[in-house]
């Protein structure tokens, strides 16, 4: 229960259509893509950043948890109040400031929709290449907290690469602006880069200036299917070596391509197929066709049984097809996923791969995987049922497993969704006690009474 007189207060802020308490809102604010509630006591939808420096001030005063929420589309329980307190909606912050074609960039709010802000931006012939899969959804400020990526990650980069400045408020209600306009800015710590990758455990974004790129003119989508993982995965490294680095370059595991067959009631590979790479070049046009011969090339090398290239939209949809279902068909599998997206060197995937077919074997577990080949970035989820407690506790011990394979492969626990609150427990797998302990002074600077997003990242 939060003092009367603390709501009150709150009330007078944002004035009281903006404050929520009703059991309905306390849900929906209460979780995320993860679907593990834990309602806040109050739910407050600020209008301005000084509405928002007054909530954390108050907030602060009587050292009150506050969770700041985006598009509530996290995989970790990031904006997930596990300690009650306040919940901060960002959602009327949902304006593009600014398209400034001269200088590549965009002033925008924090909850400006990422496929809006692409769409916006497009309109114009530019680009803002940071593509999660919940970009419908998700927001640029949840975005920069999670350092968002996708498959364009391994030619475009992550969020991180297009965030040149942010405005953000402090714990105890400072206003602080990071960064620039500039491209160039080398003036004290770099605190822009310290805020994304943050997990809203430092500060609450309210503005961000994020760079754009020309609109690549031309792109080209090819689909090849491979006899096992292994070829797949030898395709990567031959495309690489001629020296192509794709836009995309999505791979698709057996157990998720039956998924899908079985959710469509459609083959959409060939029998026997064991793997699948969706590849994307852009770029000029003459490029692109190199390009696209090469990546054809790399393919047919490694072993693959089809190479089917898109010469419409219309083609182009139906080869994405497959990898845009499989979220709902993984379902037809199993009701509950536990999803990780381990991330390791692109060398070792085949490697992980092999990992991963011995923790199915050892533990009698169905593991679809897909994801970004091209920065070894692969989804993998234990696709369970929650009420089998034996099926439970053997994906935990093949989860750990898992997580400890990746960081001795040199690679690291999460590439997107961060750590939030379920992949605390394994953070000292992957830092060091003096790693850990720096972070914790960091956040300390930040937060000193701890009420930014309490329950993330630590255990503690
Ligand atoms: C179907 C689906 C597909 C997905 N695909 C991808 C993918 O391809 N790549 C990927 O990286 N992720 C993916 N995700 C995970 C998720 O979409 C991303 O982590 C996304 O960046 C979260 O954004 P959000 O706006 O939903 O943030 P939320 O879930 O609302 O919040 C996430 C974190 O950001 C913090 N936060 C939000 N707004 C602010 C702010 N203004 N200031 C400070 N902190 C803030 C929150 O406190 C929380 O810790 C996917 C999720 C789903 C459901």
């Amino acid at each position: 229960m939060l003092p009367p007189a603390f709501v009150e207060q709150l009330r007078q802020i944002v004035g009281r259509d903006w404050v929520r308490d009703d059991p309905a809102a306390l849900d929906a604010y209460g979780q995320d893509a993860l679907a593990r509630i834990h309602p806040p006591d109050l739910v407050v939808i600020p209008g301005t950043t000084l509405e928002v420096s007054a909530i954390a001030e108050a907030c602060s005063a009587r050292e009150i948890p506050l969770t700041v929420r985006g598009g509530g589309t996290g995989y970790t329980g990031g904006s997930v109040p596990v300690r009650g307190g306040v919940v901060v909606s960002m959602e009327r912050f949902n304006r593009i400031l600014e398209i400034d074609e001269d200088n590549l960039l965009a002033v925008v709010q924090p909850n400006v929709v990422t496929g809006v802000l692409q769409a916006a931006v497009e309109r114009v012939g530019l680009f803002y290449p940071p593509d999660p899969a919940s970009l419908e959804k998700s927001v640029i400020g949840g975005n920069i907290a999670e350092c968002a990526g996708g498959p364009r990650a391994f030619k475009y980069g992550t969020t991180r690469r297009y965030v040149l400045g942010l405005e953000a408020v402090l714990p105890g209600g400072e206003v602080i602006r990071t960064g620039s306009k500039a491209v160039k800015n080398v003036v004290g710590y770099d605190l822009t880069q310290l805020l994304v990758g943050s997990e809203g455990t430092l500060a609450i974004i309210t503005q961000a200036v994020l760079r754009l790129v020309p609109l690549p003119p031309a792109r080209a989508t090819l689909r090849a299917t491979f006899p096992s993982a292994g070829a797949a995965v030898e395709a990567v490294s031959g495309l690489i070596r001629s020296r192509v680095v794709p836009a995309t370059l999505e791979i698709v595991d057996a157990a998720s391509l039956a998924a899908v067959a079985r959710y469509l009631g459609e083959e959409l590979a060939p029998a026997g197929t064991g793997a699948l790479l969706l590849v994307e070049v852009d770029g000029l046009a003459e490029a692109v066709v190199e390009e696209a011969r090469r990546v054809g090339e790399a393919c047919r090398a490694a072993g693959a049984t089809e190479v089917l290239r898109a010469s419409t939209p219309e083609e182009r949809d139906r080869l994405w097809r497959v990898r845009r279902e499989l979220s709902p068909a993984l379902k037809t599998i199993a009701p509950t996923k536990l999803n990780h997206d381990v991330v390791v060197p692109r060398g070792r995937i085949a490697d992980l791969f092999d990992l991963l077919q011995e923790l199915r074997d050892s533990f009698n577990l169905t593991i679809a995987c897909f994801g970004h080949a091209g920065d070894g970035n692969i989804h993998v989820n234990f696709m369970v049922h929650a009420d089998d407690p034996d099926e439970m506790a053997r994906a935990r011990r093949a989860e750990r497993l898992l997580f400890e394979g990746v960081v001795a492969r040199e690679g690291s626990i999460s590439g997107e969704h961060g750590v939030g609150f379920t992949k605390a427990p394994y953070l000292g797998l992957e830092l060091s006690p003096d790693t850990i302990a720096l972070m914790k002074r960091v956040k300390q600077a930040f937060d000193p009474k701890g009420i930014l997003n309490p329950g993330k990242i630590w255990t503690e």
